[in-house]
């Protein structure tokens, strides 16, 4: 089958592999029927993910139809369609029965497809721990509609979730990209008196403002005088920090009321400085990602029930066989791109 594979950094390529099968007893394979290309995956070509196996086969987002199971295998059978969770989890280890799946300490525990084992970019994958790594998806909901359930829905789900935001808040959204999207998507789940969406790109702003009346949307230079005019106690109640560079993390904690929640969901490319001496008094609760990835089951409910829709930053579609065109695409932000959706050729 055609694998799209991370040779080494700066380069990848497509590669012929064997079709996987299954090897321990909580596996199951999936009939690859759409992938995307996150952020992520760019890193890794790029060599900013050391744990990164070179020969891996890239992709974390994907939908497929279970094609075979292993006999640890209880919650599915070969034809149902799934939904792959970007994290692998035992489901039995102290952090995952605390719900912490992303520090599972099995030895494929957390963000291991399209990293450490191969992904799924590609014809069919290897699941392990398939009740826990795969989501069934309601016969009502589509693939377009599923595809981005197990890695940057359930990112943006997660943030909302840990950032208890309540109706009288007023909550700034740092980065309108894929993941800041669907952070705003679930944040409307939970009806707060504000949302403030800051981004860069102006073309990035204009998709918030067509698709989200209601929204403040504003510019890294106007952030800090919506934040004070909208929040009535000298900032925002809940920052959530999605677009990982310097200048938003400080924004970030700058934007926060006293005693607001900051939850950082962004990867930087290096380390940040939190200026304790300028922020002394202001008294914040950091949270940091990664992303627990345990709550598709519920999303897939959400997007079943209309409440939830991600079809709008699919913008662009390709075969498998021009995935590369995808990642220029993707990569160099061509185009006004959002996400990018691969099926099979
Ligand atoms: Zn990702
Ligand atoms: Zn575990």
């Amino acid at each position: 089958m055609k694998a799209l594979t991370f040779i080494r950094p700066g380069h990848f390529e497509m590669t012929e592999k064997p079709k996987p099968e299954i090897v321990e007893p909580k596996d199951a394979i999936v009939r690859i029927t759409a992938s995307s290309i996150c952020s992520s995956d760019l890193h890794i070509i790029h060599g900013s993910v050391p744990q990164a196996e070179p020969g891996v086969t890239l992709g974390h987002e994907m939908v497929g139809v279970v094609e075979s199971v292993g006999p640890g295998v209880k919650k599915l059978k070969p034809g149902d369609r799934v939904a792959v969770n970007v994290e692998t989890f035992c489901g039995e280890c102290f952090f995952c029965r605390n719900g912490w799946v992303n520090n599972c300490t099995d030895r494929h525990g957390g963000w291991a497809l399209g990293c450490r084992i191969d992904g799924g970019q590609t014809e069919f994958v290897r699941v392990p721990y398939a009740d826990n790594g795969l989501s069934l998806i309601p016969d009502s909901v589509s693939d377009d509609q599923a595809l981005f359930v197990g890695d940057i829905l359930v990112t943006g789900y997660w943030a909302v979730d840990i950032s208890e935001v309540s109706e009288n808040d007023t909550v700034l959204i740092i980065g309108a990209g894929p993941t800041g999207l669907c952070t705003l998507e679930c944040l409307k789940l939970k009806h707060p008196r504000n949302i403030i969406v800051c981004e860069k790109q102006a073309g990035r702003r204009r998709f918030v403002e067509r698709h989200y009346p209601g929204v403040t949307v504003v510019s890294p230079d106007d952030c800090l005088a919506a934040v004070m005019r909208l929040g009535e106690n000298g900032g925002a109640d809940r920052v959530i920090e999605v677009a990982g560079t310097d200048e938003s993390f400080r924004m970030a904690w700058q934007a926060a009321r006293p005693n607001a929640i900051v939850t950082i969901v962004a990867l930087y490319d290096r380390p940040q400085v939190l200026p304790l001496p300028d922020m002394y008094g202001k008294n914040l609760i950091f949270k940091t990602g990664g992303v627990d990835g345990r709550d598709c089951d519920v999303l897939l409910e959400l997007i079943a029930a209309g409440k939830i829709d991600t079809t709008p930053f699919i913008t662009h579609r390709f075969p498998l066989s021009r995935i590369n065109d995808a990642y220029t695409l993707f990569g160099q932000q061509q185009d006004g791109v959002i996400k990018t959706m691969i099926t099979p050729d």
